[in-house]
Parts: C-alpha cells; structure tokens; sequence
C-alpha cells in the first residue's frame, strides 16, 4: 500500500497555505468579532481557482481529483485559521456548485457553473427549515407545477452564504405525502421575484461565514430551473456525499486540528511555569500526543474515502465513517489545545478560543454525528 503523496500535492498545498496565511489570517480576528464577509478575501480566492478546484476545465474550473482537494482546503482552513471564511468556501462548491455539475443539465452547467467556478458567483444550498433539521425528507417548502413554472412557497433556516448567494439551490416537495420522493432540486437566481432573504443569524461560531433563512412566497421559477429529475431531488446531494463528508467537512476539521496542534506544540514549548516549559510535563505532552493520534486517523480515514472517489470505488460508507470520527474529535482537540494555553486560550486574541467554538459545529453540520452513526449502523445491518 503507498501512502505517500506526489510532490505537486505538496508543492499545491503549501502554496495554498502561504496564500490563507498571507492574505486571511491578519483580519480573521476583526471579522470573527463582527461578524463581517469581506467581497475583496472573496475575490483573491476566486483568484487562486479554488472556489472551483474539482469543477472541469471546460466548466471553469480545474479539474482536481479529491485527494488533491482535500489536501489543498486542508491548508487552507490550517493556514488562515479561519474555518468560518472556509464553510463559505466549502458550501458554495461541494454542496451547490459540485451538486449542480453531478446533476444539471448541459445547458445549466453552461450557463452556471463558470459564475460559480471562478467565484463571480457565490452559491448556497437551501435544504434545510426550520421543522426539518436531520429529517430532511420531512421539508415542508411546497413546490407547485404552474405552466411553464414553479411556484415555491416555504423558508429555509440556518443557510450558509444565504445573505450573499447570487444563486441557491432550493429543495422543495412536490408532494410531501412521498416525503424523498417529493423532494426536487431548483436552481433561485437572487432577484428573482418572490424571493427574499430573512433573519440573518448570529452565530456562536463561523462567524466570518454569513448564515440566514430564506423566504419563498410564490416566487415563480422557471420549470427549466429544476436539476435533475422532479422528485429525485436527493440524488444531486447523495451523489456529491463524498465530496461533502470526505473532502469539504473533513478538510475544514482537518484544517483545524493541524493548526490547534501546531500552536499547542509551539506554546508547550515556550511557556514556563515551575521553572520549566509546560511542554515537560507529561499530563501536557499526553495532551499534544492525543491531538496528534486523532489528527492522523482523522485524515487517514477521510482520505480513504477521497482515494476511493478517484479510483472509481463508492466512497459514500467510508466518508460517513471519517465523518463520524473526525466531527467529534475536533471537538476533543479543540479542548485539550484551549487547556494546553491555560487561561490565555480562553481569551480572543488567541485562534483557539475562536477554533474551539468553531469546531462545536462539525457534529451538527452536513448531518449530526448521531445521524452519521445512525447511516453508519443501517448500512452494517441492511
Ligand atoms: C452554522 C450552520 C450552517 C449550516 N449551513 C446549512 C446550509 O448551508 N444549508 C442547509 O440546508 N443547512 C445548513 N445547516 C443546517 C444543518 O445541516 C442542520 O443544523 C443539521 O442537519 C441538524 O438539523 P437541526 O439543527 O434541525 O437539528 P435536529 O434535527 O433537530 O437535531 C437535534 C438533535 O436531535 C438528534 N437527532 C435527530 N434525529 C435523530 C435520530 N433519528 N436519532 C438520534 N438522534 C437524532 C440530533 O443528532 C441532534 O443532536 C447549517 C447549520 C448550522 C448550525
């Protein structure tokens, strides 16, 4: 088994790193505590290719395989310390942009996926609302055939990207006795009339990423606008489970923990108490070595199932197993990092305090750790 990585994955990596440490990390702290999107970060982003690295060529973007991509959002999110700026990122491509490419049609890749590729445009999904959490089938936006369109009628809750999207991806039902089987994908250009964007929502985490509900009251979207088949809705988003479980989420836990680990390891190192560094003690080394032991395995798993998506296997059960894993360890290796920095890590001029409450979201986002076991279990015993 090789598990060594190519040097251009490498070389990718580290560029994307020293761009994220350059150009993000010296205004995430501002950004963080007003809770502030910055067009311009945006820009400079889109600049680089990566609101669009696994999108073809001939969509705008560059093609890149998921080992790859996993990689280069690892640095990123590693590099700016800014995991908030990332689930922007990571939602406007792996669950819109890569969704819309898996399912749309040619002339809606034609036509949308270099807007959104490049970064011209920013992308969000509108799934779930606020009855429908992990019983996403259970949504409740109505999506009512009239002529030549669709009238949709409902609101979304909690949207990443909602107050900025130029172009969501709604999942309403067409009938919501067939619950899954209701359930369709449409493509809402902002604008369009009918609909409005709601609360914006003010986050204990993630706070550099905008969060809000959306508002649909009959707002007409043409029948072309619908991605894939009517009432096969789903299928755009299971199709894309792997890019979302073990490329966008993992990166982002993955990001996280490498940087949380670094920093521990370098305050161990430097701080002194008992006439010593914090770093000789074995209680805090015992903590550096659990960080680094979860971080491995986290990765390991999570690149398993990117490996598996190149090389034609499924992926969909093994990115559910990293999920499963690294959502509730970053979590631990938030709080050993914080208790390594004493009370200097609860203060916010530290990147712990504003990483450790953003890693509390990975057991929430993209479908909670007890839905992910819960997916786990029922594919051992179906
Ligand atoms: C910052 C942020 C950004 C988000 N971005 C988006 C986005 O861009 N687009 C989008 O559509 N959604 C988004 N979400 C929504 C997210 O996907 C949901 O929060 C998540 O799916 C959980 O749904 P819920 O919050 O309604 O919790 P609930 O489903 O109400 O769950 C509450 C608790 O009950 C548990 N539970 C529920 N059902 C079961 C079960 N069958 N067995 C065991 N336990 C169960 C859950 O695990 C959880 O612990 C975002 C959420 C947040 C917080």
């Amino acid at each position: 088994m090789d598990f060594s990585l190519t040097p251009e994955q490498e070389a990718f990596a580290r560029t994307v790193e020293k761009f994220a440490r350059e150009e993000v990390l010296p205004s995430v702290e501002h950004r963080d505590e007003t809770g502030s999107w910055d067009p311009e970060l945006w820009r400079k982003i889109g600049e680089l290719g990566l609101c669009g690295l696994p999108i073809p060529e001939e969509y705008g973007g560059s093609g890149t395989d998921a080992v790859t991509s996993l990689l280069a959002y690892e640095a990123f999110t590693k590099g700016s310390k800014d995991p908030g700026l990332y689930l922007s990122l990571g939602a406007h491509l792996f669950i819109c942009t890569v969704p819309l490419w898996l399912h749309g049609s040619e002339e809606q890749k034609r036509k949308y996926l270099p807007k959104l590729a490049s970064g011209e445009w920013v992308g969000a999904l509108g799934l779930t609302e606020p009855n429908a959490g992990s019983d996403a089938a259970g949504i409740e936006t109505t999506a009512r055939r009239d002529g030549d369109y669709y009238v949709l009628n409902g609101t979304k809750m909690f949207i990443t990207n909602g107050p900025i999207a130029d172009l969501v991806l709604v999942m309403a039902t067409v009938d919501k006795n067939k619950r899954a089987g209701g359930v369709t994908a449409f493509i809402v250009e902002k604008g369009t009339p009918g609909f409005s964007v709601g609360r914006e929502l003010n986050k204990m985490g993630h706070r550099t990423s905008p969060t809000s509900e959306l508002i649909f009251e009959d707002c007409r979207v043409p029948a072309e606008n619908v991605v894939g088949e009517v009432g096969k809705g789903f299928q755009a988003t299971t199709d894309a489970l792997v890019w979302e479980r073990g490329v966008f989420l993992a990166a982002g836990s993955l990001g996280m923990m490498a940087a949380m680990l670094e920093d521990a390891i370098e305050h161990a190192k430097t701080r002194t108490q008992f006439g010593q560094p914090i770093g000789r003690f074995q209680m805090v080394r015992d903590k550096i070595a659990r960080m680094k032991v979860a971080y491995d395995a986290a990765r390991m798993l999570s690149l398993r199932a990117a490996w598996m998506k190149d090389n034609g296997r499924d992926g969909k059960f093994e990115a559910s197993i990293a999920k499963a894993y690294y959502a509730d360890e970053v979590v631990r290796v938030a709080d050993d990092a914080l208790q390594v920095f004493g009370g200097y890590g609860y203060m916010k001029e530290y990147p712990v305090e504003r990483m450790y409450r953003d890693a509390r979201l990975m057991p929430i986002g993209g479908g909670t750790s007890e839905v992910q076991r819960l997916v786990v279990s029922s594919m051992l015993m179906k």
